[in-house]
C-alpha cells in the first residue's frame, strides 16, 4: 500500500530528514518534506463558504504558503525546539485531519518539558532519578536535601543536547547557576547525580513496541554529560529485556511510538533520564549500523493498515 508521506523539517538536508525521504521513497512511497512554518494552520475557514477557497501567498513571515493542510497520510514531526510553539499547533492540526503521526502535539509538549515528562513517568510507577522543582532559588537547601544530597545536576527544563545541564558539587555553585537560571526567567530542576553512571548513558530508540538500536555513550575526558554533542562517544549496545521493557514504557507513558529514550545504570537499577520525540538517527544509525529511518517507515505502514 503506497501511502503520501510528509516529513516536518526545517531543512531538508539534515542527516535525519534525508534519511526519513530515502527510506520512503525505497519502500515506493510518496514522500515530501514539509517546512513547518511555511504551513497556515487555519480553522473554522471554509465552513461558511459556498466552495473552498485557495489562494497563495505569502506569509507574514516572508514564507511560501500553504493555505489548509496539505493531504497526506502520515506525518514525521521534527520539530525543532526553536519553532517548538508553532510546531505543535501544526501537528495538532494534522490530527485533527486524522493523519497518522509518529508523535503527536501532546506527547511532543510532554516530553519537551523536562519536569512534565518526569511526572509522567513517577505517575507510571517508572525509575526516575529524584528531581525537585522550587519556584525560588531560597529554597535550594531543602530542595538538595530532596534529592539526596550533593552533589546534584541542575537542568534547565526546556535543554536540549546537554546544554543547560550542570553538575554543581557545592552549595555556592548551585545557588550561583540557580541564580542565573532565574534571573533569565527560565526553570530549572534539581536532581540527584548518578556519581556510579561514570558518565555513561544509554540512548534506546523505541518504535512502535520494541526497541530497534541501542547504543551507549561514554562522556569525553573531564565531562559528566555523555550527549554525542558533548563530545561523547558510541558504541552498539544490546539491551537486556528489564532495559527494553523499561524504555518502551517510558515511551509509551509519553503517547511517542516514536522516541529516543536516555537510561542511566545506577547502584539503584536503570533509571529512565528523558525521553526525545525526535531523536537524532545520524549518531545512533553510524554507530549500530541499524537502518532506522526504515523502522520508522514501516511502523507508519503498520499504522496505515491498522487503521484501515
Ligand atoms: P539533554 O536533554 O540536554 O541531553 P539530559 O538530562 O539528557 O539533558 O542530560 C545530558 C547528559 O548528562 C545525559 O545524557 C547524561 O549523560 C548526563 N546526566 C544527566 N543527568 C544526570 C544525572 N542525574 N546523573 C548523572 N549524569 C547525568
Amino acid at each position: 500500500m503506497k501511502m503520501r508521506i510528509a516529513i516536518l523539517s526545517r531543512n531538508r538536508s539534515l542527516y535525519s530528514t534525508r534519511r526519513l525521504v530515502q527510506a520512503a521513497q525505497r519502500r515506493g512511497h510518496k514522500v515530501s518534506v514539509l517546512d513547518t512554518l511555511s504551513i497556515a494552520v487555519e480553522v473554522g475557514i471554509g465552513r461558511y463558504e459556498a466552495a473552498p477557497i485557495r489562494m497563495i501567498g505569502t506569509s507574514a513571515l516572508g514564507l511560501p504558503r500553504t493555505f489548509g493542510v496539505p493531504e497526506v497520510d502520515a506525518i514525521v514531526p521534527r520539530i525543532g525546539t526553536s519553532v517548538t510553539f508553532y510546531g505543535l499547533a501544526v501537528v495538532r492540526q494534522f490530527e485533527t485531519l486524522g493523519v497518522i503521526t509518529t508523535a503527536t502535539a501532546d506527547a511532543i509538549a510532554c516530553s519537551r518539558d523536562k519536569l512534565h515528562s518526569l511526572q509522567t513517568m513517577d505517575k507510571a510507577g517508572m525509575p526516575i532519578p529524584r528531581s525537585s522543582v522550587i519556584a525560588t532559588p531560597d529554597a535550594l537547601i531543602s530542595a538538595v536535601q530532596a534529592v539526596g544530597g550533593l552533589p546534584v545536576v541542575i537542568k534547565l527544563i526546556r535543554g536540549t543536547q546537554g546544554k543547560g545541564v550542570v553538575l554543581a558539587r557545592n552549595l555556592a555553585t548551585a545557588a550561583a547557576v540557580l541564580d542565573r537560571v532565574y534571573a533569565a526567567k527560565r526553570q530549572a530542576l534539581v536532581q540527584e547525580y548518578i556519581a556510579e553512571a561514570h558518565g555513561r548513558d544509554r540512548r534506546l530508540i523505541v518504535v512502535g513496541n520494541r526497541c530497534v538500536a541501542a547504543m551507549e555513550r561514554l562522556a569525553a575526558e573531564g565531562e559528566f554529560r555523555a550527549n554525542l554533542h558533548r563530545g561523547g562517544t558510541a558504541v552498539p549496545f544490546q539491551p537486556d529485556k528489564e532495559t527494553e521493557r523499561l524504555a518502551v514504557a517510558a515511551a509509551k507513558a509519553h503517547g511517542l511510538t516514536v522516541a529516543g529514550v536516555d537510561m542511566l545504570d545506577s547502584d539503584k537499577g536503570h533509571l529512565v533520564l528523558e525521553v526525545n520525540s525526535s531523536p537524532g538517527l545520524e549518531g545512533i544509525e553510524q554507530a549500530t549500523g541499524v537502518d532506522i529511518a526504515g523502522e520508522i517507515i514501516l511502523y507508519l505502514e503498520r499504522a496505515a493498515r491498522q487503521k484501515r
